[in-house]
């Protein structure tokens, strides 16, 4: 399977069922469980590509559920962060849904200032750099985070 195609179609309900899909596997694979609230939060961050805060999410849940709180979330995130199915926008404080959970990667998040969307970019080479700088520099690099901002192909300036 290549890693570095970003699944984009034409009908949206297709990426939500690919994203589940995958999700699914993953969590079969890595014996956790994508537990109702779980799965519906992880929905609702793949409801389209843009970046979406903690609190945008709990009010859309606070319309099905008037009674959610903002525990409920939370507990979500750092699960769905931690099963790899999601990432954290940490220049927006906003989270994305992962295009491919199944495989190892290392990527960078085009984010268009304008409407927030967040496409993720296989970009390997570009953190062997890095990393590699810091051990230059007598440094063990455990993470990093490459987000680049601008504007994405529907909000460029002609
Ligand atoms: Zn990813
Ligand atoms: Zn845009």
């Amino acid at each position: 399977m290549t890693s570095s195609s970003v699944i984009h179609c034409h009908d949206h309900d297709c990426c939500i069922s690919h994203a589940l899909e995958s999700a699914q596997n993953v969590c079969v694979e890595k014996n956790i469980r994508l537990t109702p609230i779980r799965q519906r939060i992880f929905e609702l961050i793949w409801s389209n590509h843009k970046a979406v805060g903690a609190y945008d999410l709990l009010a859309s849940l606070q319309q099905e559920d008037p009674k959610a709180k903002p525990v409920t979330i939370y507990r979500a995130l750092d699960f769905l962060l931690s099963a790899g199915l999601i990432h954290k926008v940490a220049s927006l404080n906003a989270f994305v849904g992962c295009s491919h959970p199944e495989t190892a990667h290392n990527s960078v998040l085009l984010i268009c200032d304008n409407c927030h969307d967040a496409k993720e970019v296989e970009a390997q080479e570009v953190y062997e750099a890095i990393y590699e700088i810091g051990r230059n520099n007598a440094f063990q690099p455990q993470q990093l985070t490459l987000e680049l901002h601008g504007f994405c192909d529907d909000c460029q300036q002609t």
